[in-house]
């Protein structure tokens, strides 16, 4: 009798779609991943944890090399992290959508 909860919990996990992160090499659930339309399976890549950790990366390296933007009074960094932040959880709350809030985060971080 134990091995029908063995063979359900089995299936059911074959039956949850998932993929492999690209970064941490990981199967995770697909709702560990961003959606991405023009992707073939309608996901990135990277895991949504690697994704913001990669993003987080990505702005402290490159934010000291950009110094002067308008005339705004915030440095570059308090900037770029204020608005990236801001469109983060616009995507997450559903808000904007993920391929326009990539979009957005390329426009501020180019
Ligand atoms: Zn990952």
């Amino acid at each position: 009798m134990t091995n029908v909860n063995a063979s359900t919990s089995s299936r059911l996990s074959a039956l949850t779609p998932s993929k492999v992160c690209n970064a941490c090499k990981t199967r995770k659930p697909l709702g560990h991943f961003h959606r991405k339309s023009e992707s073939k399976d309608g996901f990135q890549g990277r895991c949504k944890a690697c994704h913001k950790a990669r993003q987080r990366d990505w702005v402290n390296s490159s934010a000291p090399s950009r110094q002067t933007i308008g005339e705004i009074q915030l440095s570059t960094e308090q900037r770029e992290k204020m608005y990236i932040d801001v469109i983060r959880r616009m995507a997450l709350t559903g808000i904007m959508s993920t391929t326009t809030a990539n979009e957005a985060l390329k426009r501020v971080m180019s």
